[in-house]
């Protein structure tokens, strides 16, 4: 894993946090994007090295809405770059981790992204990043 990518904050309004988070990191959010087939609208915000996440959910039945429900607002995953997917996914795996999805889906911001459970990350969502241009088949 190369870095921390970005960390995924949920959040009940979007629009709200958005302006929250402007003023807190001082830029606006370099993209909004909705995902449809996660129910959730995205904001990214550029921090230097890595990012932070928005995630406000578009349906009641959304992973982001039955998070909130739950725990409330507040950070969501983790998410780390990888060169190669596929590879950490089969590396992960033997090493007896917990992988949501084997084959990697179409995420926010340009990437390929693959979820640890986190029951299996001490209770910490994971989430595997890489950006679609690099990805080897
Ligand atoms: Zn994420």
């Amino acid at each position: 894993m190369n870095k921390i990518e970005h960390l995924g904050i949920a959040v009940k309004d979007l629009e709200a946090s958005s302006t929250l988070f402007e003023k807190l990191l001082g830029v606006a959010p370099y993209k909004t994007e909705e995902v449809e087939a996660e129910g959730v609208n995205t904001s990214f915000f550029n921090t230097g090295n890595s990012k932070i996440e928005l995630l406000e959910a578009t349906k009641a039945d959304s992973a982001i809405a039955k998070f909130i429900e739950k725990r409330g607002e507040g950070i969501h995953h983790v998410a780390f770059d990888v060169s190669d997917i596929h590879s950490e996914v089969k590396r992960l795996k033997s090493e007896g981790f917990t992988i949501l999805n084997e084959t990697p889906r179409k995420g926010a911001d340009n990437k390929w992204v693959v979820f640890l459970h986190p029951k299996s990350t001490n209770g910490v969502l994971i989430e595997l990043c890489q950006e679609m241009e690099k990805e080897k088949h």
